[in-house]
């Protein structure tokens, strides 16, 4: 099924959804199975732009949150959603289960009080496992480990395609997503939000709900709720490793301190291991940077983990910005924020959704729209909802047989454009015409991962490009790397230059 790329214009929803990450998207997506018009504001020119995509990727257990909050109760029940609903999306996931590792008699202690919190929030299949148990599951480890909990039911996803996922279930159950459309203002009648005001133009819909991550207090504040709460911008940066370097059979935690879960080592969903993140407020909610103090800081707490890792190995760095939420002036507010507005009719607000948000999606969606219905959301379930979605083709992990089939049904799988990752037209092509389109070279890369190879996209630039014209039905001058603002080109070869 093929979606339009559409302009905002005038037009009333039942339901505007601000902020395309994975928690708008799943909301998105639970709001689809009932009979109303939905549409998803997202400033950025893709879906799963924010921190729903530069994160551990880790569906947490549920072991670590202080029982009886919010994020306890949402992580353990998202937890069990993300194994049901990953197979029918099509997206990568694996049960891989956690250690939180004990160095040294001393943290040792600290296992028992881990076990029984996690007992409180119902984690299931928890064990506390002796130093031999340890280094028998993860030969790699610190030979000072003296034990550690063993929690089964964690696991790793690939966060950009769990958004992806949850974003075109909605799609192809009829919810519209507008993209490059940023929410700057919001109009109110008789203490009710009718409508926003976004860079495409304005909106009018019975129901807002703001899911804008790190921004999600700027819509707060513009809708008039909440001026006492804000949201600090709170970086954690990375090391990824070659895939050829090391890998982890579980995801390895430290022991966690007052500054939350530690510096952990996981390996993701594509095969290469991962390290980070450190934990630093700043001031800027765009400030991605990554640092030399806090490359320094991510391989010693790895390195107290695994010892031989090498950063010799190392291939990229990146930083993700979680939502830290804070009252003014009391202090932080350690808990999600969830709450149909009781100041602002028609406001719901998702706000300081960081860890362990990702893996509390699922569960905070249908959190959510119980609430609505709690406050009068008219729920009248479609009957050809559609639960599955499928992944556009992947050339590369299929059997000769497979392909053979794939390439006589449409010879553009048998074209490869990226020789190091062996991506073919045929996947382009798909991904040009998904439910969520990709328009720009960028989106086509993170959906398929061409041009993540050795050659970095030196040799499927200039195809990629043509593809993506001759799709588009515009020039190659036209051709964008990543939306407005970004050609790939200034004019051809031989044009005349004024
Ligand atoms: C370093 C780090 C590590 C983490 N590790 C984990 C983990 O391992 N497991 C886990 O469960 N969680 C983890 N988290 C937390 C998790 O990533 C978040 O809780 C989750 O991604 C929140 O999703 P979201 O949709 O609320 O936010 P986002 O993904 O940030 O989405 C918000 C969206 O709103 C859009 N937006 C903002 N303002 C506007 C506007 N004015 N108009 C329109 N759109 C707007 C943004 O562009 C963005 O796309 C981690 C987070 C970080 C940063």
């Amino acid at each position: 099924m093929q979606i339009e790329v559409f302009q905002v214009n005038q037009g009333k929803y039942d339901v505007v959804i601000i902020g395309a990450g994975i928690v708008g998207s799943m909301v998105a997506r639970e709001l689809s199975r009932y009979k109303l018009s939905i549409a998803v504001l997202e400033r950025e020119e893709d879906v799963g732009m924010g921190q729903s995509s530069a994160n551990s990727a880790i569906i947490h257990s549920g072991h670590d949150p202080e029982p009886g909050s919010l994020k306890a109760k949402l992580n353990v029940r998202g937890n069990e959603l993300w194994y049901r609903i990953a197979p029918e999306l099509d997206i990568p996931i694996q049960k891989s289960g956690a250690l939180i590792v004990a160095i040294g008699p001393e943290e040792q202690t600290g296992l028992p009080e881990l076990y029984e919190r996690g007992k409180q929030n119902g984690v299931p299949d928890m064990r506390i496992l002796s130093r031999e148990e340890v280094l028998e599951m993860e030969p790699n480890l610190n030979p000072d480990v003296s034990g550690a909990l063993y929690t089964p039911s964690a696991g790793v996803v690939d966060p950009f395609q769990g958004v992806l996922g949850a974003a075109e279930s909605a799609a192809i159950n009829g919810v519209t997503f507008f993209v490059n459309a940023e929410v700057r203002g919001m109009i109110a009648q008789d203490g009710r939000i009718t409508a926003v005001e976004t860079t495409q133009g304005t909106i009018e819909a019975s129901w807002f709900i703001n899911a804008a991550g790190v921004h999600s207090d700027e819509i707060m504040h513009m809708a008039g709720s909440r001026p006492e709460f804000e949201i600090t911008a709170r970086r954690g940066e990375y090391f990824v490793f070659d895939e050829s370097a090391f890998k982890v059979n579980n995801i390895l935690f430290p022991m966690p301190t007052k500054k939350g879960k530690g510096i952990l080592v996981t390996t993701t969903t594509h095969g290469n291991t991962m390290i980070g993140p450190n934990s630093d407020y700043v001031a800027d909610k765009e400030d991605h940077s990554v640092t030399r103090e806090g490359m320094n800081e991510i391989l010693t707490g790895a390195a107290r983990l695994v010892p031989a890792l090498s950063p010799r190995d190392v291939i990229a760095t990146f930083a993700g910005l979680r939502a830290t939420g804070n009252h003014k002036p009391a202090g932080s507010h350690r808990d999600f924020l969830i709450e149909v507005s009781d100041t602002v009719e028609g406001l719901v607000n998702l706000a300081g959704i960081e860890s362990p948000g990702y893996a509390a999606a699922p569960a905070i969606a249908e959190y959510v729209v119980g609430l609505m219905a709690d406050a009068g959301l008219n729920l009248d379930e479609k009957k050809d909802w559609e639960s599955r979605r499928e992944r556009i083709p992947r050339f590369k992990e299929l059997s000769h047989q497979e392909r053979a089939r794939l390439v006589s049904r449409d010879p553009a799988f048998g074209r490869i454009v990226c020789r190091c990752e062996d991506i073919t037209e045929g996947e382009i092509v798909a991904a040009i015409h998904a439910p969520i389109p990709a328009e720009n070279y960028d989106a086509i890369k993170r959906r398929t991962w061409l041009g993540t190879g050795r050659c970095q996209g030196s040799f499927d630039y200039p195809r990629t490009m043509e593809i993506l014209a001759r799709e588009l039905g515009i020039s190659m001058t036209e051709v964008t790397k990543k939306g407005p603002g970004s050609v790939m080109l200034y004019r051809q070869t031989k044009e005349e230059v004024v």
